[in-house]
Order: structure tokens, then C-alpha cells, then sequence
């Protein structure tokens, strides 16, 4: 199948419709400005969400609007510029099948027909809807020599589906009825998430066997690289995994990109060429753009610039100059270090646990009620990105390969199976360090409250808290460094409890309570009463471990650090990372705003330095225009090498390594230093 993934790829996302009257459009002149913005590969949209083709079929009608065949006419353009072009297909997505089969629309607990994406009608996969897919791919991919396909909305619609057919194909699953009301923390909650999963699995998978028949090219879905859906089941279908990154959200961005470095599968991202999202018809900063691309290669991963001209008016061309210029520059900067990134895995020796487990826990309705996995998650990798050490995300099966990580950081897990605690008790028995925050193992399967916490942790839970929020105090030096000497306050972080150590495991730090929870009948001040007493509960526990060490925050401060950022939080557990880990594979010496990478591959490894100016700090919404260089970044590395070099720009730039750190001047939005063994 050649090289699997390009660098530099682009989608023409052209969903249009035919209201608003002819398209002045012409798919040659698109592809030749692609080519010159230094495309590799597009992916050409042949069939919309509207339900119109934009290629000559019997099954699907031709976008009257359009006219012609825009697909004959781009694949010619692109064989002649050698780029390669991906068949689009949007898949549940069909306004004009939805109208001649209703029946077959995906439909909600209230018995309506479902509209998604704010316009759109959405079809279920298991009707007979289905059918027609497999048909049209087939028809496509026999009548067009494409180099791949790319399918776009493989997605049940939030709390769907209930119709008949849906039902149906339930009851033969599960053998009982599939009811409307069905609630949350319930077994039939759970069968039916299962059997949404099971079915999308089946479509793709028959998809991808529909198009094999006919041709041996790649087949990928937008979508096989969330984090949201995170389906390994289905993901590892797709040839590589692919997602989104919305700018200015690059906490959101990076950590989809992280989930995919660690698929072991190659892995692409698309970008709007819009503010925020597709309709906004208005582009992105040059150096947003930048930013974007370079977080993304940060990763080992592609990128594909997604976006539309405007396709009829007085503005209407093929392209829109401005927005070829500014791809152009991005892809431009990157084609100078893009070789390095090839076959490249991530050599980060930090992992953050992402939860398979606990996600599909809590969506079954299961757990403490407003505990939400991804505040907390996300809470923890805006801690990590500004912690200076570069860092992988994994899931549970990462946990089998333990070696790879000196490190593993939890994020509130009310439930983790007794597979993976057996894993993460030998991980740490083995010699690994875990950070552990918040809730952790604290339910079985059905959402039974369990009386023990795991032993590693070397703590024991007396009882909940009842007050809601709660202060650090009493720091013990070794995790002090930098904080202020006063109680630091833990607030939105959920469920509290009271925990105390148990066996040899040290406190260091208490928690210190208010006086009271703050009503209308008693209160001091605004918000919450202030640091009243010290409690026999601890805030901080340190459990040696067989060979290795465990950290536990018995509060959530990941998901307090997501709502308030507070830097203190951030300090603790900057300091108790150093405490079990002092010397990580890599660490750097810079503001805050700058975040490493490091991959390994044949030649050596690649560490990359991103700035983006503290717009991760979420929810503050910027997108740069300008990005204030640091003048300078201290990389210390444990890695063995001959050679640094600058590979990234204008030109390549020798490092001295001095006095056992690489002294980076004036580091822009990406830096990317080669390490040659
Ligand atoms: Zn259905």
C-alpha cells in the first residue's frame, strides 16, 4: 500500500447542499493550489451529509449544482501533479436517503427522528440503511482509481438508538427488550453502550471487507483516534488513526495526539482552516496555524488541513489565497525535520493512565454522581505539559509493557478491574514509581462501593468528608519547594474523603478542614469558611512498596487544577514528581508555555520543543498571531549521543552540549533537535 501516512495532506471538506444555487468551482484549479502548498495526499468529498455526489453514479445524484464530475477531474489534476486522492464519504450522515426512508433515520428515547451537527439527518446502522452504504462504496471504489478511503460520521448520536430495528437486533443480543427509558447505573444502561459499540465495530468492519474486495487500498475513519470514543475494539481497523484539532484548544489537541502516538499506529490530525470550527468561513492565525501543525508533529504525527472554499457569490472560487498561503507556510516549515518523524515512537519515560475502564464506568451511569473523567483527566495533563517532562498517554493495555515507564500518573479511576490493579501492584513492586490522585479503585464492576483501597497505596479510607472542599497543610519539605507556607485550598474537586495511612506509609501532608460548610445560616466571608483545623486525615501519602514508591493525593487535585489552575496545586505535584522520579529520560528548563517531546527512531531521537504562550491554560481563548520568544531552554537528557543538531527551519544548527545540558537561544513556536547516536 506505499507509505501509509503523509505529513502534509489536506481535506476538501465540501458539504455544501444545492440552496443557495450554482457552485463556481473548479476541481483542477483546487488541486493545483494544494500541490503548490506542499500537499502530499487529499481527501476529495465524493459523497456529503446533504446525500449529494460529487461523481457520476447510478445510486447517488450527481449535486445538480456542481454539474460535473469534480472527481474525474481531481483524480486526473492529481495524477498529473503526483499527489495522491482519498475517496470522502460521509456514512450516516444522508438528507436525501433520510427523506425517501424515514423509517430508517436514527431516533431518540422520545421516538424522533434524530438531527445531528445542527442540520443534518442521521441514518442507523442497523437498518437497512446499511445496505445502501455497502452498495455506494463498492460502486465508487470500482468506477474511481482513488488511493484510499476516508470515512467521515461512524457515530451514534448521544442517546440514541430506539428504533425498531435497533430494538430488534437488542433483544436477539441480550435476549430481553430494549426499553425507552432505560436509566443510567443499570445493567440494561450498560448492555445497551455495549451494544451501540458492537454494532459500529460491524459496519466499519464490513465496510472495510466491502472495500478490500475491491481494492487493496487504505480504508480510515475520522473518529478512530478520539479519546471520547476510544473503541479500541473498532479503532485498530482503521489502517491509521485519525482525529481532530480544533485550535486555540490545544490542551484538547494534544491530548488526542498523545492518545494516538501511543496506538501503535500511525496517526494523522486535521485542523480546521477555520476560527474555532467548520462555518465560521474565516481563518486561523499563521501562527496559530503553525502551533497547531507543530503540536501535532510534536507527536509523530501528520497533519490534513480541512477546509471549503466558499462555493458560490460574489466571493466564490476554487481556492481562497490566503488560506493557501498560510498552509503553505506551515507545511513548508515542516517538510524540513518531517523524515525524523517517520517510524518514530514516543521515549518518554512518564505514562499518564487513561481509563478505559473507569470512562466506560462512569457513561454507564456508575460512581459518585457529578464526578466527570475528563475534568480530572484533563486536569492532570495540564499539570503535566507544564511540567517541563515529556510524557505518554497510555490505556490499560499500556500497563503490560511497564518497562517501557519508570513513572505512572492515575487521574481519579473510580474503577479499574482487578487485572489492571494486579498490574499496576507489579509495576510498583518491581521497582515503578505511581502518582495516584484522587479516587482510585473504589468500586467493582456494578458500581458496589468496596471497603478496601489497593494495598500499594499503604492508605485506608475511615469515612466521606462532609465538608466539600479542604485546605494542604502541614507540607513536609521534601515536596515544599516553592509553595507558599500557608494551607492551600482543594475546591471542586468532588467527592472528598477522610483517609489515614496504613503500615509504614508516611504523611507528607494533612488535611486541614473550615470550621463548618459555608449555608445561609452560617458563613464567613464570600464562597467557602477559611483554614480552621488540622485533621488526623491525610492530603499526601508516601508508600514504599515492594522495590518501587507510591505518591496517593487522597483529594482530587487534578480536577480542582482543571476548574481553578491553581499554581500551588500545580507545585505540589511538580514536586512530588520529582521526589519519586529526579532524574526522567528528559526534562527542560524554560517557561511554563514551552512543553517537550521526545521520539526515538532508527537514526536517534527527536525532542521537540512546542511554545504556545500559556493560551493551554484553558479557558482563556487566544489565538496567537504572535508567539514571544524564550530566550532560552535548558535540555537535560539522559539519552546516549554523538551528535545535536537543529534540524528544524531554515538550515541546520550544531548544539554544543554544555556542561551536560543543550542550551537552546531563542526558541520560537517549535524547536526540533536531532540526537544522533
Ligand atoms: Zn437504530
Amino acid at each position: 500500500m506505499g507509505n501509509l501516512i503523509e505529513y502534509r495532506c489536506g481535506l476538501i471538506d465540501f458539504q455544501v447542499g444545492r440552496k443557495h444555487g450554482k457552485l463556481n468551482f473548479d476541481p483542477a484549479v483546487y488541486i493545483e493550489q494544494c500541490a503548490k502548498s506542499g500537499m502530499k495526499r487529499v481527501m476529495f468529498t465524493c459523497k456529503d451529509a446533504y446525500g449529494d455526489a460529487y461523481y457520476t453514479s447510478d445510486l447517488v445524484e450527481l449535486n445538480p449544482m456542481a454539474g460535473k464530475d469534480y472527481l474525474a477531474i481531481a483524480l486526473s489534476r492529481a495524477r498529473e501533479l503526483g499527489l495522491e486522492l482519498y475517496a470522502y464519504f460521509n456514512v450516516f450522515l444522508d438528507d436525501i436517503y433520510a427523506d425517501e426512508h424515514p423509517e430508517h433515520r436514527m431516533t431518540d428515547k422520545e421516538g424522533n427522528p434524530v438531527i445531528s451537527y445542527d442540520y443534518y439527518k442521521s441514518l442507523c446502522p442497523n437498518s437497512p440503511y446499511a445496505d445502501a452504504v455497502h452498495e455506494r462504496i463498492a460502486e465508487l471504489l470500482f468506477n474511481y482509481e482513488v488511493d484510499g478511503l476516508f470515512l467521515d460520521i461512524t457515530y451514534f448520536r448521544g442517546g440514541t438508538c430506539f428504533c425498531e430495528h435497533c430494538k430488534r437486533e437488542f433483544h436477539e443480543m441480550y435476549g430481553y427488550g430494549l426499553k425507552n427509558d432505560i436509566v443510567p447505573g443499570t445493567r440494561e444502561y450498560a448492555d445497551f453502550n455495549e451494544f451501540k459499540r458492537v454494532a459500529r465495530a460491524r459496519i466499519l468492519t464490513d465496510i472495510i471487507r466491502t472495500a478490500r474486495e475491491i481494492k487493496d487500498i487504505p480504508v480510515i475513519w475520522n473518529g478512530s483516534g478520539s479519546i471520547y470514543l476510544a473503541e479500541p475494539e473498532t479503532d485498530g481497523f482503521s489502517d491509521y488513526l485519525t482525529t481532530e484539532f480544533h485550535a486555540p484548544d490545544y490542551l484538547d489537541g494534544i491530548t488526542r495526539a498523545k492518545w494516538m502516538q501511543s496506538r501503535k499506529q500511525d496517526f494523522i490530525m486535521s485542523t480546521p482552516s477555520e476560527l474555532g470550527s467548520w462555518g465560521d468561513w474565516t481563518m486561523v492565525p499563521e501562527i496559530t496555524l503553525k502551533s497547531v501543525v507543530c503540536s501535532i508533529a510534536a507527536h509523530g504525527g501528520g497533519v490534513y488541513y480541512n477546509h471549503t472554499p466558499y462555493p458560490s457569490g460574489k466571493f466564490a472560487q476554487s481556492y481562497i489565497p490566503p488560506i493557501t498561503e498560510n498552509i503553505g507556510k506551515a507545511f513548508e516549515y515542516l517538510e524540513t525535520f518531517e523524515e525524523h518523524l517517520r517510524h518514530s515512537r514516543s521515549r518518554a519515560d512518564t505514562a499518564l493512565l487513561f481509563s478505559i475502564e473507569s470512562k466506560r464506568f462512569r457513561e454507564n451511569g456508575y460512581g459518585s454522581s457529578g464526578f466527570e473523567y475528563f475534568r480530572s483527566f484533563k486536569g492532570a495533563v495540564k499539570m503535566l505539559l507544564s511540567s517541563g517532562v515529556p510524557f505518554d498517554i497510555i490505556d490499560e493495555s499500556g500497563l503490560s509493557e511497564k518497562q517501557r515507564y519508570t513513572t505512572i500518573i492515575l487521574a481519579g479511576t473510580p474503577y479499574l478491574s482487578p487485572e489492571t490493579l494486579l498490574l499496576l501492584d507489579s509495576f510498583i513492586a518491581e521497582g515503578g514509581n505511581l502518582l495516584v490522585v484522587g479516587e482510585t479503585a473504589a468500586y467493582d464492576e456494578k458500581g458496589k462501593k468496596l471497603r478496601t483501597m489497593p494495598e500499594f497505596l499503604g492508605a485506608e479510607k475511615i469515612k466521606d468528608s462532609e465538608i466539600s472542599v479542604e485546605y494542604i497543610a502541614g507540607i513536609h519539605d521534601s515536596i515544599g519547594k516553592s509553595v507558599p507556607q500557608m494551607p492551600i485550598l482543594i475546591k471542586e474537586s468532588g467527592l472528598l474523603s477522610d483517609i489515614k495511612t496504613k503500615g509504614s506509609a508516611k504523611v507528607l501532608a494533612n488535611k486541614c478542614v473550615p470550621p463548618f460548610e459555608a449555608s445561609l445560616e452560617r458563613h464567613v466571608y464570600h464562597q467557602h469558611a477559611h483554614p480552621f483545623a488540622m485533621t488526623e486525615y491525610a492530603e499526601v501519602i508516601h508508600n514504599s512498596y515492594g522495590l518501587g514508591q507510591s505518591i496517593f493525593f487522597t483529594a482530587d487535585i487534578f480536577r480542582s487544577y482543571h476548574e481553578t489552575a491553581s499554581p500551588w496545586l500545580n507545585m505540589l505535584f511538580k514536586n512530588c514528581l520529582e521526589l519519586i522520579n529526579p532524574e526522567p529520560v528528559l526534562r527542560i528548563e524554560a517557561p511554563e508555555c514551552v512543553y517537550p517531546t521526545v521520539i526515538e527512531n532508527e537514526k536517534g531521537y527527536l525532542i521537540q520543543l512546542v511554545n504556545i504562550n500559556g493560551p493551554i491554560n484553558e479557558p482563556l481563548k487566544v489565538f496567537p498571531r504572535t508567539m514571544l520568544p524564550v530566550p532560552e531552554v535548558k535540555i537535560i537528557t539522559k539519552l546516549a549521543y554523538n551528535n545535536a543538531t537543529i534540524v528544524s527551519g531554515d538550515g541546520q544548527t550544531k548544539l554544543l552540549d554544555d556542561s551536560n545540558a543543550l542550551n537552546i537561544k531563542n526558541a520560537g513556536v517549535h524547536t526540533a533537535v536531532l540526537l544522533e547516536r
